[in-house]
């Protein structure tokens, strides 16, 4: 562990575990039920290396050529590999390869290509299924309606564990509106629950939302900016 006066990403990680303990405590819930993973895009691997040292071990990318380049940079380092990104067919193999878990699947092709593909050394790989909350057209994932008929396939796949369900709901303001655009996320995974009972994850949750995040259900935030600074 370093001393976050010359790390600042460990002082940055340190205020937001404490954000997430602090929610968790409003909510009620159990202390450590929200996990943070560290969203990496576009950060060097230096940085990725601060906040191992800092404690740091799930860590999210988008860009699969920047986490390839990453994970080979830090091969020593015994870090969790999320893929959060959009994903294409052909990407899929290295995807399998490379990492432990894919929180973006909203095709059963992609599903299915992930189990093909997932080398047989490794165990299944962990799988969220991706929803558009809001129906916006020009974001990613499955609404709510076509999510039982794409579990139900997905489930059956060898070499996945299907872990939950993943957004990134349009912006709002306030903690209110935020939470409120959440719920059926969360409302969605204890339905489904009672049938596919390796379902256990809620990924929701940024650097701007957290709060509501974990009042929601979270069990993954996805935290970049206020952990690693603003992107360009
Ligand atoms: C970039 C990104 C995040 C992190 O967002 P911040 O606002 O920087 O915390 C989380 N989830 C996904 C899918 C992202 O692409």
């Amino acid at each position: 562990m370093s001393n976050s006066a010359d790390n600042p990403i460990a002082s940055n990680l340190q205020h937001v575990q404490g954000r997430i303990s602090n929610a968790l405590e409003q909510a009620q819930r159990l202390p450590n039920t929200a996990q943070l993973l560290a969203v990496s895009k576009t950060k060097p691997a230096s940085a990725l290396q601060q906040a191992f040292q800092a404690g740091q071990r799930a860590f999210g990318e988008n860009y699969l050529q920047e986490a390839l380049e990453k994970q080979l940079a830090l091969t020593d380092l015994n870090i969790e590999w999320h893929f959060i990104g959009p994903i294409q067919s052909n990407k899929t193999r290295a995807i399998a390869e490379n990492f432990d878990w894919v929180h973006s699947v909203e095709r059963e092709k992609i599903a299915r290509r992930l189990s093909e593909q997932r080398p047989a050394h490794l165990p299944p790989i962990n799988v969220c299924l991706q929803v558009n909350l809001d129906n916006e057209a020009t974001k990613s994932g499955i609404s709510l309606t076509e999510l039982p008929a794409m579990l139900e396939s997905v489930a059956q796949l060898p070499n996945i564990c299907v872990r939950g369900l993943m957004a990134i709901p349009a912006k709002r303001e306030g903690f209110d509106e935020q939470r409120t655009a959440l719920e059926p996320l969360s409302a969605a995974l204890s339905e489904l629950r009672e049938q596919y009972p390796t379902l256990d994850t809620l990924s929701m949750g940024m650097s701007a939302d957290l709060e509501a995040a974990i009042s929601a259900g979270a069990t993954y935030v996805r935290i970049g900016t206020d952990i690693f600074g603003a992107r360009d």
